[in-house]
Formats: structure tokens, sequence, C-alpha cells
């Protein structure tokens, strides 16, 4: 069973996984608009086309985060670190709900790729 806040939480991811799926659809929509026309127009469509692609990615990325958190409240295992299976903490997740790892396992991961540059 969710908590309360999680309730609350996934209520709010579905909202904006709507919201972001119609972004995308008219995203794609309008990409779709931009490939007839002569050539002169279709050098400046595409690069619209480029800044909605970019939106499109930021969209498409954040639905990714959502459904693998509504994945997780589903299966019962949201809020559990994904590396080291220890609560991830309510106060954590209520600032961060896409948070999959626990604070120390996010900060060992941010030294290693900071390492790694
Ligand atoms: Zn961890």
């Amino acid at each position: 069973m969710d908590k309360e806040w999680q309730t609350d939480l996934r209520q709010h991811l579905q909202l904006r996984k709507a919201e972001l799926t119609a972004r995308l659809e008219r995203i794609t929509n309008n990409l779709r608009r931009g490939l007839v026309s002569d050539s002169e127009e279709q050098a400046k469509q595409l690069e619209d086309s480029e800044v909605i692609d970019a939106l499109g990615n930021e969209a498409r990325e954040e639905l990714g985060k959502i459904t693998a958190v509504l994945e997780r409240m589903n299966a019962g295992i949201y809020g559990i670190c994904t590396a080291c299976d220890t609560p991830v903490g309510e106060g954590r997740l209520r600032v961060y709900p896409y948070a999959l790892e626990c604070i120390d396992c996010a900060e060992l991961d941010e030294d290693i790729r900071a390492h790694a540059r």
C-alpha cells in the first residue's frame, strides 16, 4: 500500500505524464507538418524543428523518469535505493521524487562521473 504522500505523488505524476504525452504529440505533429514546403521555407522550418526536437527530448526524458517511478510504485519498491536496497528517505523524495538512489549512492555516482571526465 502507498503511504499518503506517495498517493499524492502518484496522482501528480500521472497528471504530469498525461501533460507530457500530449505535448510530445503536438511536437510530433508540428515536426511532420514542417516537412512539406519549398526549400527556403524548409531551411527555416528545419531550424525550428531542431528547437522543437530539443523540447521533445526534454519531455521524453522526463516521461522516462516518471514511468520508472510509477513502475517502482506499482511494484511496491519505490523509495528503495536501486544500488544498495536501503530506503532513499521521504525527505529526499519530497524534494526530488525522481530519485532512484539514496543520497550516498547518488553522490558516489557523481564522484565517479566527475573523475571519469
Ligand atoms: Zn543507496
